[in-house]
């Protein structure tokens, strides 16, 4: 069952994913099952978790894109506040 291309173990932690098993590839990706912290599953490609930085099944991508808007709603409060409440200079 020892493929070498696949040289992952199981119980390999990439950010919130933990890698349980290998899934399908999909042609020369090779793929696999990973368990988020969030509690949910997703199948990853070893290239994504190794190279691309992908850290979660998508739910971290998600607050961080909150997170940003957040700020960018904050800062565009701040700007507003600066040129004051006519709006555009
Ligand atoms: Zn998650």
């Amino acid at each position: 069952m020892t493929d070498r291309r696949i040289n992952l173990e199981p119980g390999q932690r990439y950010g919130r994913l933990v890698t349980l098993e290998p899934a399908e590839p999909i042609g020369r990706a090779l793929r696999w099952l990973c368990q988020c912290d969030c509690g949910q599953q997703r199948i990853c490609r070893i290239n994504d978790l190794r190279n691309r930085g992908v850290r979660s099944c998508g739910c971290l991508a998600v607050e961080l894109r909150e997170a940003a808007n957040r700020r960018s709603h904050a800062l565009r409060k701040e700007r507003a506040a600066a040129r004051g409440q006519h709006g555009v200079a």
